[in-house]
């Protein structure tokens, strides 16, 4: 499943007159494809999003699924089961009385038996780390914020989208909540899943995406690899869109004389260079990122541990 955005502008009308929100982007992204998109508010991102899930249609250029228009009625039909939309702060779209019957709701919608919708219900809460017997019958509205952020979630995967669509999906959790959701995103790209994700954590963008697009006043400012979109540091930098720590990092050792490659976008990828320069004057250095991935290690078994219950506060 391919969605291909080609040549795409949208223009709001409002009575203070016309913005343009996004000026002829062009881009493709299919299924195990990751495209992380970072702009600051106002960039476009968001209208972005509207018009891969279809609840906008462009002013000028075509969205294709599979090369179909989807300005046509038919291709949209049944559209959550390609193209799966979470908004920023889902969980302020709950309504359903009990956990099982919001997230059943898509699946039950679009006419599956009450064991289909049962069996998709199950699947969404196990990747979300909601223990059925403990979530399904509660109402979503009794649970803490990240449980239901979870449910939330869980509610648009239930239709199994081929294309996540996730806006800030961690905004406003704790760190062991983000790293728990972030774990099950990067496990529902593993299983083959095309996302897209904004964000403005660029070490998650680093580590997850296979293409990243810099948005400003609705145009691709850089379009590419992570290792292409983050040499462009300094000028990330000056629009205070940052870089990844790793690449921070590396950066400043370069600067104190580290001959340091570039293109080290994760604490790992820094370790492993550093530990491959050996020698004299590397030592510290190198103990010092061998103890930032112990951090990152350690970090990944705080977020599979709260993955796996329900009394962490997520
Ligand atoms: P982002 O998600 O990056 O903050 P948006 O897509 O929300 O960017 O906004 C892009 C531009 O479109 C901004 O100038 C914003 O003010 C404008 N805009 C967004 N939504 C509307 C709307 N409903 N009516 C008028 N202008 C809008």
């Amino acid at each position: 499943m391919q969605l291909v955005f080609d040549q795409v502008s949208y223009t709001y009308s409002s009575h203070e007159g016309e913005i343009a929100a996004l000026r002829g982007l062009s881009l493709s992204v299919g299924e195990g494809e990751f495209l992380g998109i970072i702009g600051h508010t106002g960039s476009g991102k968001s209208t972005l999003l509207q018009l891969m899930g279809g609840l906008l249609a462009p002013s000028a250029g075509r969205v294709l699924l599979d090369g179909q228009d989807l300005k046509d009625r038919q291709v949209r039909r049944n559209l959550p089961t390609r193209v799966g939309l979470a908004f920023q702060y889902p969980e302020q779209q709950l309504f359903a009385p009990t956990v099982a019957e919001d997230i059943g709701f898509a699946p039950r919608n679009a006419g599956l038996s009450a064991a289909e919708t049962d069996e998709r219900v199950r699947f969404a809460m196990r990747l979300l780390r909601l223990d059925y017997d403990r979530y399904a019958s509660l109402s979503p509205f009794e649970l803490s914020g990240g449980e239901m952020r979870r449910v939330a979630l869980a509610g648009v995967i239930a239709s199994r989208p081929r294309l996540l669509i996730l806006d800030e999906p961690t905004a406003g959790l704790d760190p062991a909540g983000r790293r728990g959701l972030t774990a099950v995103i990067e496990e529902y790209h593993r299983e083959g899943a095309g996302i897209v994700m904004v964000s403005h954590s660029m070490d998650d963008i680093a580590r997850l995406a296979t293409q990243v697009l810099v948005l400003k006043d609705g145009a691709a400012v850089w379009h590419g690899t992570p290792r292409a979109v983050f040499s462009h540091a300094e000028e990330l930098r000056a629009m205070s869109l940052g870089v990844p720590q790793a690449a921070a990092f590396a950066a400043d050792l370069r600067a104190s004389g580290l001959p340091l490659p570039e293109g080290l976008l994760t604490i790992e990828a820094l370790a492993d260079a550093l530990a491959a320069m050996g020698g004299a004057g590397t030592g510290a250095g190198t103990a010092g990122a061998q103890r930032e991935t112990g951090e990152a290690t350690g970090a990944a078994h705080t977020s599979a541990d709260a993955g796996t219950g329900a009394h962490h506060g997520l």
